[in-house]
């Protein structure tokens, strides 16, 4: 794996912001959060205007995930999904859409419901596929929407594969790194055309932001859709960016200890008797192992597990942990348990699920920081009452 740009982006990542208020002096980035901005005199704006159009510390914390993600053009969106939903402008009646089957179950929901009402051709596959992919790229789409790591079973998509058969036939390439963040994976450098993030996971880091960012390689796609954010008015708020950037100072640190915590919790769950399989791109029996020691500068701290016995171990599991929490969201400082196919992934039909991989004895976890011997102590009763 490539370490060499990693000082720097560590670097961009705690200096994001600082020290660039010249009225003042401030260290850290103020927040601003006037809505509206005057006028220099009749018909002379300042850089900024009205905050849903622009806002300086929405554009502090844009610059510096587009920075992180070495792109051109930052968008920071309300939520996750409005980043998604801001891509989807690209697409009208006529335009097909390529998505993976096992993507995140909001983004499924959105995309499905909006192919169903007309918006865009759909069409879903395992990218992993060959042949399903090579039929989907003979449709000419105009877009092809990539998730790797994938939500919730970590399957991994070669990017630069991907990108360059996608760009043969002309369509764009987006990739959803949330689970990894731009300190793990930068897909722009894979050849994406588009990247972006639930910054509600790991950027912001502390569960207490909902938001999205988008960043673009090209410069013109970036206005492009800059221009559609505020049109349809799904900017981030600057109290939600100044959080953000807050968080985004200790990703590098934090990224460390969860992904030091989620491989010994890996190693653990795979030696455990009430565990069916681990899936954890770390560990080299993962099926997209030699992928992520490619193009991932880590493995990341998301895995998720088949517990032996179904339901009723999957609810005495949970009834028996005390340290890690059940519920949805993932990528803060806590640990989070969930099952995919009651919560997050809850928007899909059961049949999708099935068809992603997503049974009723899967189970995610979202690893946190916190010491790994209450981590392994909490899991190792919960398994052992899960089977009793
Ligand atoms: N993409 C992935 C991989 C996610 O896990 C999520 C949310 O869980 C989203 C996008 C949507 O983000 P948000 O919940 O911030 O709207």
């Amino acid at each position: 794996m490539s370490t060499s740009s990693k000082a720097k982006l560590t670097t961009s990542a705690v200096r994001a912001g600082i020290n660039n208020d010249e009225q003042h002096g401030a260290v850290v980035s103020p927040i601003h959060l006037s809505s509206t901005y005057s006028l220099k005199g009749f018909n002379e704006k300042r850089q900024f205007d009205y905050s849903r159009t622009g806002n300086p510390t929405r554009a502090t914390f844009a610059e510096a995930i587009a920075t992180l993600e070495q792109g051109s053009v930052g968008i920071v969106t309300s939520t996750g999904m409005a980043a998604v939903h801001l891509i989807c402008q690209l697409l009208s009646t006529e335009d097909t859409l390529v998505i993976p089957h096992d993507c995140y179950g909001g983004s499924f929901r959105l995309f499905t419901h909006l192919a169903k009402r007309g918006q865009f051709k759909l069409i879903v596959i395992d990218q992993n596929d060959q042949q399903a992919l090579d039929q989907a790229l003979a449709q000419k789409p105009k877009l092809v929407l990539v998730e790797s790591p994938s939500n919730p079973l970590l399957r991994l998509v070669d990017i630069e594969k991907v990108a360059k058969a996608s760009h043969a036939v002309g369509a764009l390439v987006a990739v959803d790194n949330t689970f990894l963040s731009p300190l793990l994976q930068q897909p722009l450098k894979l050849g994406a055309d588009i990247v972006f993030h639930s910054t509600t996971k790991y950027i912001n880091g502390h569960s207490d932001v909902v938001g999205g960012v988008l960043v673009t390689k090209a410069a013109e796609l970036g206005e492009q859709l800059a221009w559609w954010a505020n049109c349809i008015g799904i900017t981030g708020s600057a109290f939600d960016s100044f959080l953000a950037l807050r968080g985004l100072k200790t990703l590098p640190v934090r990224i460390k200890q969860h992904q030091e915590n989620a491989l010994k919790v890996a190693h653990f769950l795979e030696e455990n008797p009430a565990i069916q399989t681990v899936y954890f791109p770390g560990l080299p029996s993962h099926i997209g192992h030699s992928i992520a020691k490619k193009q991932q500068t880590g493995f990341g701290a998301m895995l998720s597990f088949e517990l032996k016995g179904g339901t009723e171990a999957v609810r005495k599991l949970f009834d028996n942990l005390k340290l890690l929490t059940l519920a949805q969201s993932l990528g803060g400082v806590e640990s989070l348990i969930s099952h995919p196919s009651t919560m997050t992934h809850a928007g899909m039909e059961i049949a999708d699920q099935l068809e992603a991989g997503i049974t009723q004895s899967l189970i995610r976890i979202s690893v946190g920081i916190e010491d790994i011997e209450d981590i392994l102590a909490d899991l190792a009763y919960g398994l052992e009452q899960s089977q009793s």
